[in-house]
């Protein structure tokens, strides 16, 4: 792959595939690390004097504009990172677009609205997918590919657009391969793995390609119910993905026989409802039973403490971890302590440390811990996981060459 310092940027357009798909509260970030990550690039181009170009989706907006997944405000924080004064193109290929390039001098930066606002970008069709690519290579001469988070979509601005201009890897995609390396190839045993979240469906998947090569894998978050309905458990309320069980018991069978050591929570924090999380009311209800003791009329909300203090341990003398979703709906307080017990275990441990997944990622930051004494936090979560399956993932592919 080629990298920035391979191509001539001085003078050129240069448009910067990135993701800044932040979450959003009220039209507020709530947190920016997505542009921060991606903001030294930018930084480099501008420096190098290159009339830079970026773009990215926000959310899923249904191929048409909805005001609710402007890039807007991320335009305004865009340019606060970067200290200087960020341009923002109200369509992404229409009028807006190419006057806002147009008047581009050496060493600017525009950003164009939400690439998802056009059907092409996400098109399954490729002479559909490939249009619209042909109306972005339109405003660039040179492509650089750093939206790290989308690279395992196979989409117009991440896909086809880099077969249509000279390309490079951007250094965000550059240190996120290379962190994933250390998680495939010659990984530091013991390798933790710690899964949670609420995508139960897009993470069992990679627990598949982990029982080659994990020594442990701690399952917490929504997918732990799942895992204790497969043992026949009642899980109330709980999410549960029934036809999943099937898989998950088939999992835990070959980890016996591959000595992986699945670890399962073994109590939970219940609550008849789900929490209120915009007022964040106290949870009158909220209790702590055992894993195999889940009334039937409440929903497990969070790990219990004795969880927490068993995930611990099993990452204590760790060598390498790999963390991949909340344990709990860490938005809430009442729901937190799950994911800081995990986080401050990381935190203790001398292992390598990656955190994936924009929530997981999120909830490190918003619950106060010092992100810098992680040893990696990733932009990207379903990229990420699909790297750990061992999939071939589009956006890299594209950039090969
Ligand atoms: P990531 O973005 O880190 O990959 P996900 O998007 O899979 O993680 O999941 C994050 C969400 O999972 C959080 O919003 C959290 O509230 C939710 N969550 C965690 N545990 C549970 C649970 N037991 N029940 C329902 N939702 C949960
Ligand atoms: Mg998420």
């Amino acid at each position: 792959m080629k990298t920035i310092e391979d191509l001539q940027v001085a003078g050129q357009r240069v448009f910067v595939r990135a993701d800044l798909n932040v979450p959003l509260s009220g039209g507020e970030i709530t947190d920016d690390g997505r542009i921060r990550a991606v903001a030294p690039t930018i930084a480099k181009l501008v420096q190098a004097g290159a009339k830079v170009v970026v773009a990215s989706h926000l959310g899923r907006p249904k191929g048409e504009p909805d005001p609710q997944f402007s890039l807007a405000p991320v335009a305004v924080r865009l340019g606060e990172i970067l200290g200087v004064p960020v341009a923002f193109a109200t369509d992404t290929v229409g009028e807006s677009a190419k006057a806002t390039v147009a008047a581009l001098a050496d060493g600017e930066v525009t950003l164009l609205e939400n690439l998802r606002f056009n059907a092409g970008e996400t098109a399954k069709d490729d002479a559909e997918r490939g249009a619209f690519a042909d109306e972005l290579a339109a405003l660039a001469d040179l492509y650089v590919g750093d939206g790290f988070g989308a690279v395992h979509r196979k989409h117009a601005s991440v896909y086809d657009l880099p077969a249509r201009l000279p390309h490079a890897v951007g250094d965000l995609i550059a240190t996120e391969v290379g962190v994933l390396k250390r998680l495939t190839e010659e990984v530091a045993r013991p390798y933790v793995v710690v899964l949670g979240g609420s995508k139960v469906s897009d993470k069992v998947g990679v627990i598949d390609n982990l029982l080659g090569k994990a020594d442990r894998i701690l399952i917490g978050g929504g997918m732990a119910f799942t895992f204790l309905a497969a043992q026949g458990h009642e899980v109330g309320t709980s999410l549960l993905q029934k036809d999943q069980i099937p898989t998950v018991l088939e999992y835990l069978e070959r980890a016996k026989a591959n000595g992986v050591e699945f670890v399962i929570p073994v109590d939970a924090v219940v609550s008849g409802g789900f929490p209120d999380l915009k007022t964040k009311a106290p949870v009158e209800d909220r209790r702590v039973v055992d894993a195999d003791k889940i009334p039937a009329d409440t929903l497990g909300l969070d790990i219990g403490p004795k969880s927490g203090e068993l995930f611990a341990s099993k990452i204590a003398d760790a060598a390498t971890v790999f963390w991949n979703g909340p344990m709990g709906v860490f938005e809430h307080p009442a729901f937190a302590d799950g994911t800081k017990a995990v986080a401050a275990a990381l935190l203790d441990s001398d292992a390598f440390t990656v955190v994936g997944g924009g929530d997981s990622a999120a909830a490190v930051r918003i619950l106060g811990f010092d992100e810098t004494k992680f040893g990696h936090i990733s932009t990207g979560g379903g990229a990420s996981l699909e790297y750990l399956e061992g999939k071939t993932l589009p956006g890299l592919d594209a950039l090969e060459g």
